[in-house]
């Protein structure tokens, strides 16, 4: 039997890059896949197909994060998904992957992108598993997508590194709050992974980033994916409150 067997998991972000790996190596291990996106639908459809082409199961849901009502939007697409497609609304594994970008130099942050970032990649998660917690059953999973830039200084990624690592409090105590549920709540904290933008087809860019990591080369989405369905699953049980480095060795300096 497939370690994911009857289990139903919403991946933020599927649409594309690192949570199209993670819904579709979800769905390989039996998941019922809720596929979130922004805007872009035909990607997450994409991300449908090919999921439905290797045998497994998945659906669309659209909500724009970081926006009034986004919590709302998500919950109401999400809980109509679940019980056309499962059957009744019950959530075993979330996975907060969505992110908005950073890029500011120090000198060009602004309130209103520093809002913004925080709104997407910290306010939208705390709200999404307050929102999930009545219909996440007891050994459930929460899996919080962060950043090896928490632990690694990139001054112009500050605004940035300050949402994700608000994000990763998200998992240390509510790990605490929701251990006597077995309910394990954890982040993943990628390096720069290869998510199709244009810049990966820089050979002199693609080499300096290749060079950041350990093994030398560029971190395809599926290294990151293949983390979070390990987390995911039953083998990572006693696994919670922790901060998974799955930056290929870049913090290693
Ligand atoms: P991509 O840029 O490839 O995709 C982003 C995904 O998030 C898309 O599905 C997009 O939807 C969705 N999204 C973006 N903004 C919003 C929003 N405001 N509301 C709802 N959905 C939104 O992402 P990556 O694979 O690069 O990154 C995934 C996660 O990993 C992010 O949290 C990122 O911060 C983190 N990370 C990525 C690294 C990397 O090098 N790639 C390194 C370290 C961390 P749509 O398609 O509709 O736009």
């Amino acid at each position: 039997m497939s370690k994911l067997e009857n289990k139903t998991a919403l991946v933020t972000g599927s649409s594309r890059g690192i949570g199209r790996a993670t819904a579709r190596r979800l769905a390989r291990e039996g998941a019922l896949v809720a596929v979130h996106y922004a805007s872009n639908a035909e990607a997450a459809q994409e991300t449908v197909e090919g999921i439905e082409k290797e045998g497994g199961r998945a659906f669309t849901v659209q909500a724009e994060l970081g926006v009034p009502g986004d919590v709302d939007t998500l919950f109401e697409k999400l809980t109509a998904g679940l019980q056309e497609h499962a059957g009744e609304v019950r959530l075993d594994i979330l996975v907060n992957n969505a992110g908005a970008m950073g890029g500011q130099k120090p000198e060009d942050i602004t309130p209103e992108n520093f809002d913004h970032v925080i709104a997407v990649n910290a306010k939208a998660p705390l709200f999404i598993v307050q929102r999930a917690l009545p219909i996440i059953p007891d050994g459930g999973r929460i899996i919080n997508i962060a950043t090896g830039l928490v632990r690694y200084a990139n001054p112009d990624e500050i605004a940035y590194s300050m949402s994700k690592a608000a994000i990763d409090q998200i998992s240390l105590h509510f790990a605490r709050y929701l251990g006597p549920r077995r309910i394990t709540v954890n982040s993943v904290a990628p390096g720069i992974t290869n998510n199709g933008s244009p810049v990966f087809d820089i050979p002199e860019a693609r080499e300096f980033m290749a060079g950041l990591n350990a093994f030398k080369q560029v971190a395809e989405p599926e290294d990151v994916g293949d983390v979070v369905a390990f987390l995911a699953s039953d083998d990572a049980r006693w696994i919670t409150g922790t901060f998974v480095d799955a930056s290929g060795g870049t913090l290693l300096g």
